[in-house]
């Protein structure tokens, strides 16, 4: 197993691309703190692990809090005694509108949770991450981190943001024995994006080269590997799991 004896967090795992992610650490031996702001959804996904073996608890947190995301950290090291590998996944979509017209309100909610929580996270887990001599952290960026989208200047400003935080924490501590990585995903079928009618759903579907949407656990396959050893000559990269969305 490649995470046996590693503790690892993820953050919005009580559902869509976090829960996968949890199951996945957990299935190759890492103890599993699910976080999620969400507690039921948290608790199921920390029974799922514990149903096929797994070790997992549930701790509930804010990611757009800065005190919650310590409070993680420290339950973390006081119930696993270490923290090797963060996912830092909690996210939100956000109002729908023009940048014109685009609710204030709405701004500073997906700001909140989709860039703070990241930054919060990552000032939490690097100090603990320091103290057991290695880190592996992995932020949930977005394709929309890389382009622009109508509609989502909160969002796409949001996931820009965490490329760019993820690059500079990991010059930073690089030569700490901590990587620090971004994903991007496509439009991926998860709760994010139930609500849509279908003409809405082909119109994304379309965007995607490879003819169809991804599934949570296409993008949690990235995760892990970038959490893992084997990825040791990886930090302070953005990698795409989008069905080519962006070679076009
Ligand atoms: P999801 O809605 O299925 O899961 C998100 C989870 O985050 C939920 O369990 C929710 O309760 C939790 N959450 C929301 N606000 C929180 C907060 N303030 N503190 C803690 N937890 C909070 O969505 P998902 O599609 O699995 O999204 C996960 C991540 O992937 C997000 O960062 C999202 O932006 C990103 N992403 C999703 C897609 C997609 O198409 N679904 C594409 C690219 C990137």
């Amino acid at each position: 197993k490649q995470l046996e004896g590693k503790i690892a967090l993820v953050t919005g795992a009580g559902s869509g691309i976090g829960r996968e992610v949890a199951y996945l650490y957990a299935a190759e031996g890492a103890k599993v703190v699910v976080s999620d702001i969400n507690e039921k959804g948290g608790n199921e996904t920390v029974d799922e692990i514990k149903k096929k073996g797994g070790e997992a608890f549930f701790v509930k947190a804010d990611t757009s809090k800065a005190a919650d995301n310590e409070a993680l950290v420290n339950k973390t090291v006081e119930k696993y005694g270490a923290l090797h590998i963060a996912c830092n996944n909690a996210g939100i979509g956000g109002p729908s509108a023009p940048v014109g017209e685009y609710p204030v309100d709405g701004w500073e909610k997906v700001i909140g949770i989709n860039l703070s929580g990241v930054f919060y996270g990552m000032r939490y887990q690097i100090p603990a991450m320091l103290k057991a001599g290695e880190g592996a952290i992995v932020n949930m960026a977005s394709i929309l981190g890389q382009a622009g989208f109508r509609g989502s200047v909160a969002y796409v400003a949001a996931k820009h943001g965490v490329v760019g935080a993820t690059k500079t924490a990991a010059i930073e501590y690089g030569s700490k024995n901590i990587r620090v990585n971004a994903v991007g995903p496509g439009f991926i079928e998860t709760p994010l994006l139930q609500g849509m009618d279908k003409q809405a759903h082909d119109g994304l579907v379309s965007l995607h080269p490879i003819g169809r949407l991804g599934k949570p656990e296409e993008v949690a396959e990235l995760v892990l590997f970038l959490s893992s050893p084997k990825a040791s000559f990886i930090t302070g990269a953005y990698y795409p799991v989008d069905g080519a969305y962006l070679a076009q």
